[in-house]
């Protein structure tokens, strides 16, 4: 049984588009302790002071501003666990340097927040077609890239903002599947944790079978998944809703990947 005890990659109101006040570290436990929780991960948005290139909207949430959530508060039962969600614009771009992964528990990694036109997304890739190759050219370089694997988690691979002009189903069935075998097989090797993210499921739709489909590559490739409520406001922790995408897996135990 792969249960839903745990939630990687949550907001507090340390991120600049969480505005919910209650999203502070003491309220997330209290509700997870709730629901009988054992881990919880803080993923705010990043991007690493030594790093260039900032947009504006991403400068002032740097290290120090993220690890003001420091010390979290721990359950008596439940690991809340320090991490961040850094940002991936391509070749060896990624908000986080490679030194300071040191700093956290775990590192959600964004490749898909292709609504930040400029800082993410090229231009010219207005089409389906083009933007299913940017993801997955993105993946296959970052997987190249001198990370500590282990602690790395993929959010969201299938987002919304991946496509807004569409949907993200649009860009996943056009993404060719020998090439995203391969990326899965890789990161299964690498340890990396794949994202159900509950609320890029919850956008699904009628398109729940494209969905389901790209993510049974990575179940086929070995890879360990975790659960996400990617979280920006209390109400918003819910993710019950992802049993079933669980279940359409296939997931167990065994498919859980596990913060060390
Ligand atoms: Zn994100
Ligand atoms: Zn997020």
């Amino acid at each position: 049984m792969f249960c839903i005890d745990h939630d990687l990659h949550l907001h507090s109101t340390l991120s600049k588009c969480c505005h919910d006040p209650a999203m502070t570290p003491e309220k997330i436990l209290a509700w997870a302790e709730k629901q009988g929780y054992r881990t919880l991960c803080l993923t705010n948005h990043l991007w690493d002071g030594d790093v260039p290139g900032a947009s504006a909207w991403y400068a002032s949430q740097d290290i120090p501003h993220l690890r003001e959530a420091l010390p979290l508060p721990q359950g008596e039962n439940l690991r809340f666990c320090f991490g961040c969600e850094a940002e991936y614009c391509g070749g060896d771009k990624l908000s986080l340097r490679p030194e300071h992964f040191d700093g956290f528990d775990f590192v959600a990694i964004a490749v898909n927040h292709m609504h930040m036109k400029g800082l993410t997304r090229p231009e010219g890739v207005d089409t389906a077609e083009k933007m299913a190759e940017l993801f997955t050219s993105r993946m296959e370089q970052l997987l190249k890239l001198p990370f500590t694997f282990r602690k790395v988690g993929l959010a969201h691979l299938n987002i919304h903002h991946m496509f807004r002009e569409g949907t993200a189903a649009d860009v996943l069935r056009l993404c060719d599947k020998e090439r995203w075998s391969a990326i899965f097989r890789d990161a299964a090797e690498k340890g990396i944790g794949i994202e159900l993210n509950a609320s890029a499921f919850a956008k699904a739709g009628e398109n729940m079978t494209v969905h389901l489909d790209f993510f049974r590559l990575a179940k086929k490739a070995g890879c360990r998944f975790y659960c996400a409520s990617d979280a920006h406001k209390l109400d918003a922790l819910e993710i019950s809703s992802l049993r079933p995408v669980i279940d359409a897996l296939g997931l167990t135990e065994q498919d859980r990947y596990v913060i060390l």
